[in-house]
């Protein structure tokens, strides 16, 4: 395995955290964004204690200048980027029937915008080298809709998108895109939903139970393997069997 700089987007939150570790653990250098420096100062602290020193800088996926400063300062600190994860996201539910433009326009910057953002200072550089690996983590809300989550799935199914068109643009430079797309998956954002209703969702989860982030940072890593070369394009559904789709 090749030692690459990977950035992960949101590396801070509960799948990004699991990511950040599996890469770095695979001796990859590792990057993430912060927004608050107390909040990051705290988590870096913890992954130093597993022994994993993790590059981070400041950045809001969701702003264009914040972004581009944030790519062009880790490869400043740690070196060009190699492989990029766009995992940073949010949700604001509600029907879209009372969502107003704010809810819809948040979700919308931070989880599809945000792709264009940190993708667009990283890919001139891959296309340079004739390698990169770019992963987008979309949802499986993306693939079925969800109720209460127009923004959000409109988002998300954007990913897709914007994955294949960048994979056809991108295959002769050494470059893979592909989409990795969780059900749901026990971090902060799943544990915020009501019990009960995180009941009925777990009630429909074949398997039985909520994902883990280790078991999407799994998919993720194996996307950016030099083995992977010749997979792009892709979508890989790990929800437990809540959503088959082919
Ligand atoms: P968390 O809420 O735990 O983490 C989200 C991360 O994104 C945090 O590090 C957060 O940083 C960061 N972030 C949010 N907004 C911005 C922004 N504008 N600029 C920079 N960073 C930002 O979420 P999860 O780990 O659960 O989710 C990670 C990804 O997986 C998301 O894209 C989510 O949509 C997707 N996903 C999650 C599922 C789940 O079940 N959890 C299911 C399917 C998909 P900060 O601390 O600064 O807010």
């Amino acid at each position: 395995m090749n030692p690459r700089t990977a950035l992960v987007t949101g590396g801070t939150g509960g799948i990004g955290t699991a990511i950040v570790r599996y890469l770095a653990r695979q001796g990859h250098r590792v990057a993430t964004n912060y927004r608050d420096a107390a909040k990051a100062d705290a988590w870096r602290a913890a992954m130093a204690t597993e022994g994993i020193d993790v590059c981070m800088v400041p950045g809001d996926v969701a702003d264009p200048a914040s972004a581009e400063s944030m790519v062009r300062a880790v490869e400043k600190d740690c070196g060009p980027v190699d492989i990029l994860v766009n995992n940073a996201g949010i949700t604001r539910d509600t029907t879209f029937h009372k969502m107003d433009y704010q809810q819809w326009s948040e979700v919308v910057n931070t989880n599809l915008n945000a792709c264009f953002n940190v993708t667009r200072p990283v890919i001139e550089g891959m296309r340079a080298r004739k390698w990169g690996r770019i992963v987008q983590i979309s949802s499986i809300n993306g693939q079925k809709g969800q109720y209460g989550q127009a923004n959000y799935a409109a988002a998300k199914a954007g990913m897709h998108g914007f994955t294949i068109s960048l994979a056809q643009e991108n295959a002769k430079f050494g470059i893979t895109v592909n989409t990795v797309s969780p059900g749901y998956v026990g971090t902060d954002m799943v544990m915020a939903v009501p019990e009960e209703v995180r009941e009925k969702i777990v009630a429909q989860i074949p398997i039985g139970r909520l994902g883990r982030p280790e078991e999407i940072a799994h998919a993720v890593a194996f996307f950016t393997t030099d083995e992977a070369s010749w997979i792009t394009g892709a979508n890989l559904a790990i929800n437990g069997g809540h959503y088959m789709g082919w």
